[in-house]
């Protein structure tokens, strides 16, 4: 069984019924140097509580893998941007979950935009050393880039005018653009709030006990998720902080995983206590 496929065993009993999202870039792993290090105690906490850590991210199936494999993370994960959830189905075996449009669709409508006259370069059209270059990737990293299953990220190359009929002209195909900060994301009508509403269900319904929900992140594409979590708890961004309409919302003190750590260690001391009754 490959590392994309390993999985806990999820139908065993539950103790404590925690499920923890996470986004990765700036809030577990540090936004310069990529560490976890500053969240071991609360990581070492989760592993011997057989908590899911559910990896919430834009980022594809095959860079996660690979993440998944350095953490020694075997839980369910999301990827780009609540696009693809992956979860084992009854065999053990990770099944992918497309809840919008597929990447073969989205292709498609842009290959027909393409011809209506629209001027962009999405990443399907670029080589792995373009992509490299336009994101500052090693090759390597930009071949694990490349790997999508439902967004598609494009570098626009017309005017700001002709950017808002392209948008309308996505509509109306029931796509939309998420602006990043270098690229712009063609999806479907997803978000990273799927993962929380699809998890909980999905851990409800193994455990026979309504999970806890606590979501952990730093950006705008985070908000959705937060928003529906029963804990949410906002990672300070690298230029400004979000702001989220969960009247349980908590802002950590510090950046990426030493504020992650902050604030997740306490809550989930307490919420094992009360689930131990001790
Ligand atoms: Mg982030």
């Amino acid at each position: 069984m490959s590392d994309a496929q390993k999985s806990d065993s999820i139908n065993t009993a539950q103790q404590v019924p925690i499920v923890i999202l996470t986004d990765l870039d700036g809030t577990l792993l540090d936004h310069h140097n990529y560490s976890t290090t500053a969240a071991k105690e609360t990581l070492a906490l989760i592993k011997e509580h057989k908590l899911p850590l559910i990896f919430n991210t834009s980022k594809t199936q095959a860079e996660v893998t690979q993440l998944r494999r350095q953490l020694d993370n075997t839980s369910p994960y999301v990827c780009e941007n609540g696009s693809a959830l992956y979860y084992p189905d009854e065999t053990g075996q990770m099944t992918c979950l497309v809840p919008g449009a597929s990447y073969d669709t989205i292709l498609k409508v842009l290959s027909q935009l393409r011809k209506d006259g629209f001027h962009f370069r999405g990443f399907n059209d670029m080589t792995d050393t373009e992509v490299a270059a336009v994101t500052g990737l090693s090759t390597d990293d930009a071949y694990l880039a490349k790997q999508r299953a439902a967004t598609e990220p494009l570098l626009w190359q017309g005017s700001v005018e002709e950017l808002a009929a392209f948008q309308a002209a996505l509509t109306d195909h029931n796509l939309r653009l998420l602006e990043g900060g270098r690229f712009y994301h063609v999806m479907g009508r997803a978000d990273k709030a799927e993962g929380v509403s699809f998890f909980r269900d999905f851990y409800h319904k193994h455990w026979q006990s309504e999970p806890t929900m606590i979501a952990l992140g730093d950006g705008g594409n985070d908000v959705a998720m937060l928003e529906v979590a029963d804990f949410p708890i906002i990672i300070p961004g690298d230029k400004r902080t979000i702001t989220v309409n969960n009247t349980n919302a908590v802002t950590a003190d510090f950046k990426g995983p030493k504020g992650w750590n902050q604030i997740l260690l306490p809550l989930l001391q307490q919420l094992i206590k009360e689930n131990c009754g001790g």
